[in-house]
């Protein structure tokens, strides 16, 4: 019995007890078992490999692997190639415990233990007939671990048909079968994982993305390519950056890093791009991955694409703040909008106005022909209205037939008087509703912030007490909540309205101022200017008037009436020995925007007979301003006729001295306002001066006009500005009393 003589210490066997030819055997089974392993395929076959060469290193012994089941804690035989079927039977459900063999000890005692006669050892005594029935002799076994000494998983064992315990060799042998064999196990418990991970992977709706410590892809899953659009081979090799949207600012993923070095992990929304272009909300979550020394191996991204969570949401806010039927805002959101509008107003001192707008007889509407027709003519109401104003923010449906309308800035009362007239104007054109064609109105209330209220509150409840003050008016018309907005709108529509008939009746006069030169305070011109003689009235100047006819375009008319007049009394005056002298004439931008002005002046001339020279045209500096091609075309065209051409109120408008010389203007009209007053306010003296110096240098005439006083002549002397007109001179008149002032031939202004 010399194996019992032999060191049966639990610790590892160390080499040096070795004798060389083992040792060469040692590193021999070792080459084979890695050769074997690195073949790969099925643990049961790689085990089997090895419990062979084993076997062969210890002539008359059978090798067995046997692992514990997790569940009932009982062993059962893994691997044992030249186990017969019947003994392997009998070893399968071994219950650990102190005599349940060798195997059974090394679960009970967490130790190897190596049994040099079965038929005598205390350890063997519940598996005695199992030794005799196999003649199992002696049986040395140890311990499997997985993952550390901590949990033993199973035994490998080496039975043999001899009596006699292990050598140093033979431990090594014993060693080396349950650490190979423990790794092989391992091993195919990780690729187990593996391809369980990649089967999660490859069906998982969400994207998966893997990239080395250099942030470099590795892997990918389907769901990545069907969210990006990108193909793995595409995207390997490349930073996720690529992906990127250009939504985020470099804080967003500053933070993001920030999370991921100090947190190990990040999630949140993100906005990335699609292969083909679009960008798209994601949620997503990184981790960094540590080996066990806590160095940094890789990142793992797992997304889903949130678009539809996004478009849901987007829906649900819409709808919270929108009304169904007609998209437009509802009360409150409105509401907010107008707060925040008032806030603005309230800095500027703009004046907004708030719309109350009442469908008329809609009830009966909605009972008579149902309430699908109903729906079918408040969608088409809100279209209607908000084609009247630019933004949609400023209309609302706070529910029934009724509308709010906000106009941010009416500080131009002909601007809201304008609107009002759109909106009545366009809801009572016909409406179409399956074949049937229903006319329609509407009564509306205007309050003005800050006249009228502060706050949305008080705006509303007064927008809505002119609303009814409209629907007892008769409805189908607007009524403001205070009598004095109510008197001017009311004023404008009366004059809109009055003018054509006006001039029907020989109801505009012109009047006219007469020019004077400075040096030798000769009468070189008149300018006409028009005023109504309103028989209700009387006189009314044009600045009541002349921006109402430009906003209905009666201006049209109107001006081709002052051109003719005028023209005709200036060959009157001259038939009357009147000296000749210039006749100006104002125009309006719209009588150029028409593209007919050339046309119009030379019929007119003709008719008249005056002489081109002798008329010039009166345009503002706006007029060049706009659609300057277009303009220079006209102005090209009264040239080539041979008439003047002044800039009235110089200085109020921004046009170039390059503008001055493309369009060949003849005289600059230096604003009254800078002219009042130069004496007093040295900057609008500067401007007079620097006006009239630019002037002489481009070869342009200039006349102050509102001349009032014998001081302000003398300075615009003193800066060589040639021309005056002005109530220094006189106011303008009527035609007979200018004849009257100016018959005597050489009349000088003094
Ligand atoms: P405008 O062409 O700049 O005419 C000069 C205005 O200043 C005239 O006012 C004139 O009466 C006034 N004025 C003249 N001298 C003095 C003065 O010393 N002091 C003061 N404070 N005012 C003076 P008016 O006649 O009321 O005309 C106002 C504006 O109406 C004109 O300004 C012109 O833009 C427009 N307008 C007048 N007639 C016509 C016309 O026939 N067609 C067009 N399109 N516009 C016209
Ligand atoms: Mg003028
Ligand atoms: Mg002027």
């Amino acid at each position: 019995m010399q194996a019992q003589t032999c060191d049966t210490s639990l610790d590892k066997v160390d080499y040096s007890l070795l004798s060389p030819a083992e040792q060469e055997k040692i590193l021999r089974l070792q080459q084979d078992i890695l050769t074997a392993v690195a073949r790969g395929g099925d643990p049961v076959e790689i085990v089997n490999e090895v419990c062979k060469l084993e076997e062969h290193l210890l002539p008359n012994s059978v090798a067995s692997v046997m692992l514990m089941d997790a569940e009932s804690k009982h062993l059962n035989v893994f691997a044992a190639p030249n186990v017969p079927a019947a003994g392997i039977e009998q070893l399968n459900g071994l219950v650990p415990g102190p005599g349940a063999g060798s195997c059974g000890n090394v679960l009970y005692r967490r130790e190897p233990v190596f049994v040099g006669n079965t038929l005598t050892d205390p350890r063997w005594q519940d598996l005695r007939h199992l030794a005799q029935n196999f003649n199992i002799c002696a049986c040395w076994s140890m311990p499997i671990y997985s993952g550390g000494q901590d949990k033993i998983i199973g035994t490998f064992a080496l039975s043999s048909f001899e009596n006699r315990m292990p050598s140093p060799f033979h431990r090594k042998l014993l060693e080396i079968g349950a650490s190979i064999v423990g790794i092989v196990l391992e091993r195919s418990k990780a690729l187990e994982h593996l391809r369980i991970f990649e089967t999660a992977l490859e069906g998982s709706e969400e994207g998966f993305m893997m990239t080395d410590a250099n942030q470099r892809i590795i892997l990918v899953n389907p769901a990545f390519t069907r969210h990006t659009g990108y193909s793995a081979e595409e995207t390997l090799g490349k930073k996720p950056a690529f992906l990127a949207s250009g939504q985020h600012d470099t804080e967003f993923y500053r933070s993001m890093w920030e999370s991921l070095d100090n947190l190990g992990h990040w999630h949140g929304e993100i906005y990335n791009r699609r292969k083909n272009g679009e960008v798209f909300p994601e949620w997503l979550s990184i981790s960094a991955v540590k080996d066990k020394h806590d160095k940094l191996t890789h990142y793992i991204g797992i997304f889903s694409d949130i678009s539809d969570q996004k478009t849901a949401e987007a829906k649900i806010q819409f709808l919270s703040t929108h009304d169904a039927l007609t998209g437009l805002t509802n009360r409150q959101q409105f509401r907010d909008r107008v707060d925040f509008a008032l806030s603005l107003n309230e800095h500027s001192h703009t004046p907004l106005a708030l719309l109350s707008i009442d469908v008329d007889h809609f009830k009966l509407l909605n009972e008579s022909l149902g309430h699908y027709t109903g729906d079918a003519v408040l969608h088409e109401l809100a279209n209607r209205l908000q084609s009247c104003v630019p933004d949609t923010s400023q209309l609302s449906r706070p529910g029934g037939d009724e509308f709010l309308m906000a106009l941010t800035d009416v500080s131009d009362t002909n601007q809201l008087t304008r609107t009002l007239m759109q909106i009545l104007e366009k809801t009572a054109q016909p409406i179409n509703i399956g074949g049937q064609s229903l006319n329609l109105s509407c009564s509306i209330g205007v309050a003005i912030f800050p006249d009228d209220g502060k706050d949305f509150e008080t705006l509303l409840k007064n927008a809505d007490a002119a609303m009814y003050h409209a629907k007892d008016a008769g409805r189908n018309t607007y009524r403001f909540f205070t009598q004095h907005m109510n008197d001017r709108v009311n004023e404008h529509m009366r004059v809109a309205h009055s003018m054509p008939a006006a001039l029907e009746n020989n109801e505009f006069v012109l009047h006219y101022q007469p020019q004077f030169d400075l040096r030798s305070g000769k009468l070189i011109g008149a300018e006409a200017l028009i005023r109504w003689n309103d028989p209700r009235e009387g006189l009314v100047p044009p600045g009541r008037f002349i921006p109402i006819a430009e906003q209905s375009g009666f201006i049209l008319k109107l001006g081709e009436w002052v051109l003719q007049e005028a023209c005709q009394q200036a060959v009157k005056w001259q038939k009357a020995g009147l000296p000749p002298m210039l006749m100006a004439v104002n125009l309006s931008a719209l009588q150029f925007r028409r593209g007919d002005i050339a046309e119009l002046v030379a019929r007119v001339l003709k008719q008249s007979g005056l002489m081109p020279e002798l008329l010039e045209l009166e345009i503002t500096e706006s007029v060049l301003m706009h659609d300057s091609e277009f303009m220079l075309e006209q102005i090209q065209c009264l040239k080539k006729i041979g008439v003047t051409l002044a800039i009235d109120d110089f200085g109020t408008g921004y046009s170039s001295l390059a503008y001055l010389k493309k369009f060949k203007v003849d005289r600059l009209k230096i604003d009254q306002s800078f002219v009042r007053d130069m004496t007093t306010d040295p900057d609008d003296a500067a401007i007079v001066s620097a006006v009239i110096q630019m002037a002489h240098a481009l070869n342009l005439r200039t006349i102050a006009e509102g001349v009032e006083n014998l001081e302000l002549l003398q300075l615009l002397r003193d800066y060589q500005c040639q021309e005056a007109q002005g109530f220094y001179f006189t106011k303008p008149l009527p035609a007979e009393v200018f004849f009257a002032n100016y018959r005597q031939p050489n009349h000088t202004a003094g």
